[in-house]
């Protein structure tokens, strides 16, 4: 890594910041405003180069440009909601107030799989909130980044700096941790890399955002649409070739209905047009790499086994040689295996069979990670209890939806493994300020609080 370069991004970083938290939220708002105005103007050559990034279909791609539109439009109302509470003070002529300031830098590691939709749920929240951020992209999409920077940059004047892009890999991530001028770090990725630099950021107290892995369930009862749920679950499971953090990797069927569900969910998979990212007719574009490949054929061998009845994963003879498309699989088990455990980035759906509700639902919480879930039910004390305390314990529960697919209006994260951290929409912008706790004694006396008497005479 280049220290020089790394710290003259830091310092030009804080130095923009400093000026940019002068100018009042709204306006900074107008400012995101303009790049979403671009962004829309931008959208389809946007959407090309995340085909070729990350090897999503045009669809998709054009949907994740449309999700950082949707960002910008987002954060240009949120500039002026950037609200603090006042609550009753119980001392007499006092004013007991929240304020909310920006924290100051953020540095913004992501993933290859959403390298536009992440920055922007990140930057556009950073930037209304008063805050730069140094954005460290994928390795395998720094294309795009380039690609959204250059639009920053047409829109954004003096404040050019409130955006820098550190290109590289785990050293840079690793430098951002440990900086003490970093005050925020937001890092989307595999739960390995969160666990090697949590405790990073934790030495130094840093504050951070973790987005990390999924490992996705779905639970179809009896009284469900079938073939509502068999829609939802093959663009969830198979949909993004897998390698979406809210894909659906498991699946738990009610007794009643496996064996119809099982039929129709392989026709479904049978009939999924796979191929070249950039035709629009195609659904399933290849896997990122010839490494990821390697990982989903090992989990399957892994998963044959323990016994699993293993049908598709193969690699398709479609296209250019360099490419990886893969038919999705599905695995039929009858336990849980150690391979459900563990997030594989590839297409692979377990499926297992269950009597209860309440046992589908401990198989579905029993992982480490907790990001995305979803039961597909029409009865409504099964889908109340599903998102009761009792039910899911993901940061994201859905009825009669798949796992993924989330609207930017929500806050987005999950809980244990996936890191606990929430982006996007609700409060999620809270996450980018620090919050000052202020008194103000507009009196003549000094009453103290809880009664407390000192008294001096
Ligand atoms: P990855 O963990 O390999 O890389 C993510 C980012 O972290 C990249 O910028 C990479 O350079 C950096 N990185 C990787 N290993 C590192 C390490 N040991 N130390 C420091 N930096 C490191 O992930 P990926 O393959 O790009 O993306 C897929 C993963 O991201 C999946 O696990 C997926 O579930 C997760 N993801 C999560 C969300 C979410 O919102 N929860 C969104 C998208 C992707």
């Amino acid at each position: 890594m280049d220290l020089n370069n790394y710290n003259q991004i830091v310092s030009r970083a804080n130095d923009v910041q400093k000026m940019w938290q002068k100018v009042p939220a709204p306006k900074r708002g107008e400012v995101i405003r303009s790049f979403g105005n671009k962004l829309r103007e931008h959208k389809s050559e946007l959407a090309t180069l995340i085909t070729k990034d990350a090897r999503k279909i045009i669809s998709e791609a054009e949907g994740e440009v449309q999700e950082a539109i949707d960002m910008c439009d987002f954060a240009t109302g949120l500039s002026r909601q950037l609200y603090g509470l006042t609550m009753p003070s119980e001392r007499p002529n006092h004013r007991l107030q929240e304020l909310w300031h920006p924290l100051g830098t953020v540095g913004c590691i992501t993933a290859f799989n959403f390298p536009m939709a992440v920055f922007a749920w990140n930057f556009c929240l950073a930037a209304v909130c008063g805050n730069s951020t140094i954005w460290k992209p994928s390795p395998h999409a720094n294309s795009c980044a380039h690609a959204m920077k250059k639009i920053w940059d047409e829109i954004s004047g003096d404040f050019n700096d409130l955006c820098i892009i550190l290109e590289g890999g785990k050293d840079e991530a690793v430098a951002l941790c440990q900086d003490r001028k970093i005050h925020l770090i937001s890092a989307t990725g595999s739960c390995q890399m969160g666990k090697e630099l949590a405790p990073i950021v934790g030495a130094r107290m840093g504050k951070t955002l973790f987005e990390l892995g999924g490992n996705n369930a779905g639970i179809v009862c009896p009284s469900a649409d079938i073939d509502l749920a068999i829609k939802a679950i093959t663009f969830s499971a198979a949909g993004t070739s897998g390698q979406r953090c809210t894909s659906m990797r498991r699946l738990f069927v009610h007794e009643d209905i496996f064996e119809t569900c099982i039929e129709k969910l392989k026709d479904s998979f049978d009939n999924l047009v796979i191929g070249d990212p950039n035709n629009p007719s195609t659904q399933l574009g290849p896997l990122i790499s010839e490494n990821s490949f390697k990982e989903m054929q090992l989990s399957l061998s892994n998963a044959k086994d323990d016994g699993a009845l293993v049908i598709g994963g193969e690699r398709l003879d479609i296209e250019s040689p360099s490419d990886f498309y893969v038919k999705p699989a599905i695995c039929i088990v009858d336990q849980i295996i150690e391979e459900m455990r563990e997030e594989t980035f590839a297409p692979i759906l377990y499926i297992k069979k269950y009597k209860t509700l309440d046992e589908a639902i401990n198989y579905q919480n029993d992982v480490n990670q907790g990001l995305s879930s979803a039961i597909f039910t029409n009865d409504v004390r099964e889908s109340e209890f599903f998102l009761s305390a009792e039910g899911s314990d993901c940061g994201i529960a859905n009825v009669n939806i798949g796992t993924s697919g989330a609207e930017i209006g929500g806050a987005f994260g999950g809980e244990k493994d996936t890191g606990g951290g929430r982006e996007s929409g609700s409060d999620a912008w809270k996450a980018y300020m620090r919050r000052v706790t202020a008194t103000v004694n507009f009196g003549s006396d000094l009453p103290l609080a809880q009664g407390v008497e000192f008294n001096d005479e």
